[in-house]
């Protein structure tokens, strides 16, 4: 008999949470941990803040699901909002980031195909990218590690060095539909794309009539300090993925695309039997009240500057540890020279801190985006005192 009646494919830790408070969960015996985790980029505004919860428990005791058959006034004001803040002209809602990648696929595929450009159907995407764990979405990256055993796999992906500009044109054929990248690899280790990077791959779009489609499934949302990343690498998209903190916590994925990229999506392409229904929106709207009130994401830079300042001048003090802190406003990774799950392990087990381990043996540092100075101190302090007390195990 399995020890849960879950299906095993998570290494669960032993934090069993049962309730949050802000910037805290707490543990079915009552043990609070601070959390900079944010269940990986997802709550934006924290545990049970009070805005989000009031319009969460009006929506269910009002209407919690209609089907995409019926007008939804709900999704018409929310993708009006999205549209009003972004490049974008038009919206899809999904449940999950993973599908909105999928909705991004479809819409790219699309757009050629009603362009008269059947054969264009080749996304080129990067290598340590994160799509999601869909069969379209592992086929769209290179790692062994999720694709493994589950062949065969949807064609039509090429694989380039992230932030090598020249590798990615060189995969072009006729064939290639367009680029799907990370402005911000998240599981990959918190690897910001270079803006000669970003901005080549749209000059390439322009020049040869492909599409740019981001995924800003973990980076999007007001965790860098703009609505979106791509907004700091003076970039627009035609297509972008969007998910995690839009909820708030409740599940809710996007997909935005410009009219003209969207061109193929016409009735019947494509659906979801949840996808945007009221309650959803209703999450969706109440943490646009929250990060579009004026001044909050100024303050997600400031409060990002702070923190990473802080981190910085721990670092010389645990320099055997630590290698540097990169990422951009609060999507933050602690570069380490050692094994960052077994101290994010015991960071967590010792010290009562989450955070989340990434590739390049980064530790993530996803906080609330309402943190405040209290939460910033305790965390630095507390990361510098697990560093002082962490002898790393002898096999590495
Ligand atoms: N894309 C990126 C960049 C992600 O970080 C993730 C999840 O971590 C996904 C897509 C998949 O999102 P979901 O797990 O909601 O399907």
């Amino acid at each position: 008999m399995p020890i849960t009646p879950l299906m095993p494919v998570y290494p669960r830790c032993g934090v069993r949470p049962v309730r949050g408070e802000g910037s805290y969960l707490i543990g079915e015996q009552g043990e609070r941990y601070l959390d900079f985790a944010s269940g990986i980029a997802v709550n934006l505004l924290g545990h049970g803040h009070p805005h989000l919860t009031a319009k969460l428990q009006e929506q269910v005791a009002t209407l919690m699901h209609v089907s995409n058959l019926y007008g939804s006034p709900q999704g018409e004001a929310l993708a009006q909002r999205l549209v009003d803040h972004s490049f974008a002209d038009t919206v899809f809602f999904t449940n999950s980031g993973a599908e909105a990648v999928e909705c991004a696929i479809k819409t790219a595929r699309r757009y050629h195909f009603a362009n008269g450009q059947p054969e264009r159907t080749t996304l080129i995407t990067f290598k340590n990218a994160f799509h999601g764990r869909t069969l379209g979405t592992i086929s769209a990256t290179d790692q062994e590690k999720m694709r493994g055993g589950f062949e065969p796999l949807l064609p039509g992906f090429g694989y380039a060095p992230f932030n090598d500009l020249a590798a990615a044109e060189a995969l072009i054929d006729d064939s290639t539909a367009g680029f799907l990248v990370e402005p911000i690899q998240g599981e990959g280790g918190i690897r910001p794309a270079s803006p000669e990077f970003l901005q080549g791959l749209r000059r390439i779009c322009d020049e040869r009539g492909l599409l740019l489609v981001l995924d800003e499934v973990q980076c999007g949302v007001g965790r860098t300090g703009t609505l979106y990343a791509h907004e700091q690498y003076g970039v627009t998209p035609d297509i972008m993925a969007t998910a995690k903190g839009i909820g708030g916590g409740f599940p809710l994925g996007a997909c935005l695309a410009t009219e003209e990229a969207a061109k193929g999506m016409v009735i019947g392409t494509h659906g979801s039997t949840y996808g945007g229904n009221p309650l959803a929106m209703a999450a969706g709207n109440a943490v646009l009240d929250v990060i579009l009130e004026p001044g909050f994401l100024d303050q997600v830079k400031a409060t990002g500057e702070r923190l990473r300042g802080a981190l910085e001048q721990m670092i010389p003090n645990h320099d055997a540890l630590f290698e540097g802190v990169r990422g951009m406003g609060l999507m933050l990774g602690l570069k380490m020279k050692t094994d960052s799950r077994r101290f994010v392990a015991h960071l967590r087990d010792h010290h009562h801190v989450l955070t989340v381990a990434a590739g390049e043996n980064v530790v993530r540092v996803l906080p609330p985006l309402n943190i405040e100075q209290a939460q910033i101190d305790e965390f630095v302090a507390k990361v510098s005192e697990a560093a002082r007390l962490y002898v790393p195990p002898a096999d590495e």
